[in-house]
C-alpha cells in the first residue's frame, strides 16, 4: 500500500464587517472562503479526520450523509485533495442529475445508496461490518463529522479570532461545530457561545450538544460546568430543517445584496436572521458581535434543483 504523508494546510480565516437588514452591524468570521470545495465548518471537522485517517495508515475514508449534504460534497473534495479513495453512504437513491452527488461523483467519491430504514441502522456493528465486507479497510467519518476530531478542529476556530466579543454565533446541526467553539473559547466570562438550531428539535439539541461536550469532557459535572457558556436560541428554524420561507429568501438576498456575502439559506441564512432579530433584544444592541459563516453554499444549488429556490 501507498504511504501517505498529509500535510493540512494552514488557513487563516479572515473577519468582514457587514449590516444586517435593519441597520445593525456586526462582524462575520469567513470560514466560508477557507477552501473553495471544502467549505466552512467541514474544512474544520475533516482535518483531525484526514489527519487521524492518514496517521493509522488508511486510504479509504468513508462517511454518511443525505444526497444533499454539505459534508459529503467536502468530505469527497478533502479526498481528491490530499490523495485517500473516498466513499459516500447516501441516504435515499441515486439521482444522476442531483448537483452533490454530480460533485461528490467528479471528485471520485463511490456513492452507495441505502434506504431510509438501513441509514437509521448505519451506526450499529451489522451495518458497519456489513460495509467492511464490501470495501475493506476504511477510516469511519460519521454523519457531518461530528466526532471528537471534528470538535477538535471546530475549537480551532478561536485561533482566528483576534479581537474580543460579547458573543460568537453559530448555526447548530449536529452542534460539533458549537460544541468546539464552547470547549476552546480562552475566556468564556467574556465571551459567551450563542447557538442558533437550524431544525426544530427543541429539547434535543441540549442533549444533542451535552453529548458533543461530553465526547471531550467525559465528565457529566463537567458537561453541566459549560452551562453559564453559551445560550441557545431554539425559535429560529422556520419550520425545520431546510424549511425556506419567503422572508428568510428576502433576508438572504437583502444581505447579499448589502454586502456582497452569499449565505447559504439552510444554515448560515437561519443564524443571521435569527441575528437580525436577536439584537435589540435578548442581545444588548450595542454588543460586539462576531458571527462565523459556516459556508454550505454549494447547498444553495441543491434547493434550487429540488425547486425550493429560484
Ligand atoms: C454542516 C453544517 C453546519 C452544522 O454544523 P454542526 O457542527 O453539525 O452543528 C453548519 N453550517 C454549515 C454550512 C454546514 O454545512
Amino acid at each position: 500500500m501507498e504511504e501517505l504523508f498529509v500535510e493540512w494546510p494552514h488557513k487563516k480565516s479572515t473577519i468582514s464587517q457587514v449590516k444586517l437588514p435593519g441597520g445593525y452591524e456586526v462582524d462575520l468570521l469567513r470560514d466560508d472562503n477557507l477552501h473553495p470545495q471544502i467549505s466552512g465548518n467541514k474544512w474544520r471537522k475533516l482535518k483531525y479526520n484526514v489527519l487521524k485517517a492518514d496517521q493509522k495508515g488508511y486510504y479509504q475514508i468513508l462517511t454518511y450523509g443525505g444526497a444533499f449534504s454539505n459534508h459529503i460534497a467536502a468530505t469527497a473534495a478533502a479526498g481528491k485533495e490530499f490523495g485517500f479513495k473516498t466513499i459516500g453512504v447516501i441516504r435515499g437513491e441515486y439521482d444522476p442529475n442531483n448537483p452533490t452527488l454530480q460533485f461528490a461523483e467528479k471528485c471520485g467519491m463511490h456513492l452507495h445508496f441505502v434506504s431510509r430504514s438501513a441509514y437509521r441502522e448505519k451506526d450499529s456493528k451489522f451495518f458497519r461490518s456489513d460495509l467492511r465486507k464490501e470495501f475493506g479497510p476504511f477510516f469511519n467519518v460519521p454523519e457531518g463529522g461530528a466526532n471528537f476530531e471534528g470538535i477538535q478542529g471546530c475549537q480551532e476556530i478561536w485561533k482566528d479570532i483576534d479581537k474580543e466579543y460579547d458573543y460568537v454565533i453559530v448555526p447548530c446541526g449536529t452542534c460539533s461545530t458549537m460544541a468546539g467553539l464552547i470547549l476552546g473559547n480562552p475566556n468564556p466570562d467574556r465571551t459567551k457561545v450563542v447557538g442558533i438550531p437550524v431544525l426544530n428539535v427543541n429539547d434535543g439539541l441540549q442533549a444533542d450538544l451535552n453529548q458533543k461536550l461530553f465526547q471531550v469532557l467525559y465528565d457529566w459535572e463537567l458537561v453541566e460546568e459549560y452551562k453559564d457558556d453559551y445560550l441557545i436560541f431554539p425559535d429560529f428554524h422556520l419550520g425545520g430543517y431546510a424549511k425556506i420561507t419567503s422572508e428568510l429568501k428576502d433576508f438572504v438576498e437583502t444581505f447579499k445584496s448589502e454586502n456582497a456575502i452569499q449565505l447559504d439559506y439552510i444554515y448560515n441564512g437561519k443564524m443571521m436572521f435569527a441575528l437580525s432579530e436577536l439584537i435589540g433584544n435578548e442581545i444588548p444592541e450595542n454588543s460586539k458581535v462576531l458571527a462565523v459563516h459556516t459556508g454550505g453554499v454549494q447547498g444553495n444549488e441543491g434547493l434550487r434543483y429540488m425547486g425550493k429556490l429560484q
